[in-house]
């Protein structure tokens, strides 16, 4: 079984994800994580509130953290509650991507969860565009 880690507010980008990202090497290992996840059987999503497999490769990670680590805290924990989902999980990937999409499909603007984040106009419309399908 193949596992992903991921923070929980990365449940949300990935899903939104439209080929932009902090550079060449963060966007290449993105798309990696977006296929797999949209390959999800025999994938097991490892959720934690830490650096996790998307983290590792963009320059905004420094030594072990963020260099937002507060503010990305806050979006975690946004999103573990909007989701529903604990701090700490391992679960099927084809079972947690299923609900996060259904849970966004009741949602109108990310701001509620990401606040003043860079990429919220760019996944605003990307939901829109979700939605409208
Ligand atoms: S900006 Fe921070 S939370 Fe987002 S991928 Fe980079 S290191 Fe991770």
């Amino acid at each position: 079984m193949k596992e992903i880690k991921l923070r929980h507010h990365h449940l949300l980008c990935t899903q939104t994800f439209a080929g932009k990202g902090y550079d060449y090497r963060f966007v290449a290992n993105m798309e990696d994580v977006v296929a797999a996840l949209g390959s999800p059987k025999d994938l097991v999503i490892r959720l934690s509130i830490a650096i996790d497999d998307i983290c590792s490769s963009c320059p905004n990670e420094v030594r072990g953290l963020c260099k937002d680590e507060s503010s990305v805290i806050e979006k975690d924990r946004a999103a573990a509650m909007f989701l529903n989902l604990p701090e700490e999980a391992t679960i099927p990937a084809e079972k947690l991507i299923k609900m996060v999409q259904e849970r966004l499909r009741g949602l109108d603007d990310f701001w509620l969860l990401c606040g003043e984040c860079e990429w919220l106009d760019l996944c605003n419309e990307r939901l829109a565009a979700i939605k409208g399908k």
